[in-house]
């Protein structure tokens, strides 16, 4: 199959009948470990996969913005700049507009531009290819406009377009790894301050992604049910998020909460400590005690926030049994379904693909999607 940047050229070519001027690419991510950590203020540890979403941009003279988009039949969306935008029914095209309106309203000077975009991040198996797909039109405007916005800024940008023109209330991790990730690495995000450390990902570890074939159907409800309980545990302990909560005050001030939200909150607490000594783990190649992290990370996910599945705890023991407690593997995402990550040694990357192979099937029957990924540059030319 002809990569993205080829389908994104041949595109321009087809529809615009002339060379794109620009090209732009932005990769999606997988995080390690801190699930539901990132609205609570707290750690995650993700890091960007080596796919990408690809912008090929040119000048315009006809509409202000003309864009195709490959991986939809090549779908096309025109509109012209101002207050005007508003969403259309047709979803990816909210992404395109989002980001041309967030970015005018934060005071940047766009120029009339055609655009066509090709991913070969899989769309929604929660690897974040809306995150790639924003983020890659966001810099290709800026770039054509003659600008380079601050990665940290777009990132922001990228978000607010999600959360107020698409209508996914998501937090800031997708965006900020997808512009600001670097070759070879993970990012420790505070999600309160923003601040990125890189954490050095060794040469000989693999990244294994495998998707259940499960998508929850109400995946929405529970993460706000969730977001709810969270917040209603913050406010029982009277902090401003359950991040300013330490393990021994959880426990100290328990008298009065529900069992329930007592436990979504343990799951959070025990969460941020997992990430930060996670990413220790990574950094002094302690892959034993990063493989130990990911185990209790995804049994406080079952268990305290309780948003696996059984199929999901099943895939993720198949990946997790081959490697011997020297690495390991946990679902990864908003839960319901979706994908499960594994951080192994290299040598063992081929018996935890015939582990799959053999003992795991999608509920249509499926072997599982399968991504072997190296950590992998953030957002810039393509
Ligand atoms: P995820 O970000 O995990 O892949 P989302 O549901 O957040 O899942 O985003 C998926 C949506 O983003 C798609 O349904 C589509 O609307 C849009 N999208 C992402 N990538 C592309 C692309 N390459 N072309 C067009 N639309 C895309
Ligand atoms: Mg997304």
């Amino acid at each position: 199959m002809q990569t993205a940047k080829a389908r994104a050229v041949a595109a321009f070519r087809r529809h615009f009948g002339t060379e794109p001027a620009m090209l732009f690419r932005a990769p999606g991510r997988v995080n390690l470990i801190g699930e539901h950590t990132d609205y609570n203020d707290g750690f995650v540890l993700p890091c960007a996969i080596d796919r990408d979403a690809v912008v090929a941009i040119g000048p315009s003279n006809d509409a202000d913005i003309s864009v195709v988009a490959c991986d939809v039949d090549d779908a096309r969306d025109q509109f012209a700049f101002g207050d005007t935008i508003v969403p259309v029914a047709a979803g990816w095209a909210n992404y395109v507009r989002g980001i041309v309106k967030i970015m005018q309203d934060d005071g940047i000077a766009l120029v009339p531009a055609q655009l066509t975009i090709a991913a070969d991040v899989p769309l929604g198996s929660g690897l974040s290819s809306s995150a790639a797909l924003t983020i890659a039109v966001g810099n290709a405007l800026a770039g054509i406009a003659g600008q380079a916005i601050d990665p940290t800024r777009m990132a922001l940008l990228a978000q607010r377009t999600e959360n107020l023109f698409v209508g996914c209330a998501c937090g800031i991790m997708d965006q900020l790894i997808s512009a600001r990730a670097a070759a070879g690495q993970a990012l420790l995000i505070d999600c309160r301050s923003l601040d990125c450390a890189p954490v050095a990902i060794p040469d000989d570890v693999a990244i294994i992604i495998a998707h259940s074939g499960i998508r929850h159907a109400n995946t929405d409800g529970a993460y706000n049910e969730r977001r709810r309980q969270c917040e209603a545990a913050a406010r029982h302990y009277g902090v401003a998020a359950l991040r300013d909560l330490a393990e021994e005050q959880l426990l100290a001030g328990r008298a009065g909460l529900d069992e329930t939200s007592f436990r979504r909150a343990r799951h959070v607490v025990t969460e941020n400590a997992r990430t930060l000594a996670a990413a220790q783990a990574l950094e002094t190649g302690d892959m034993a005690r990063l493989g130990q992290l990911m185990a209790q990370s995804h049994a406080s996910m079952r268990d305290d926030f309780e948003i696996t599945v059984p199929a999901i705890d099943q895939l993720a023991a198949i990946m997790a049994t081959p490697l011997d407690a020297i690495g390991g593997a946990r679902m990864t995402g908003g839960g319901f379904g979706g994908c499960v990550v594994a951080v192994a040694p290299a040598s063992k990357v081929p018996a935890v693909l015939d582990a799959i192979a053999r003992d795991y099937r999608t509920p249509a029957g499926l072997p599982a999607d399968v991504f072997v990924c190296r950590p992998s540059a953030g957002a810039g030319l393509a």
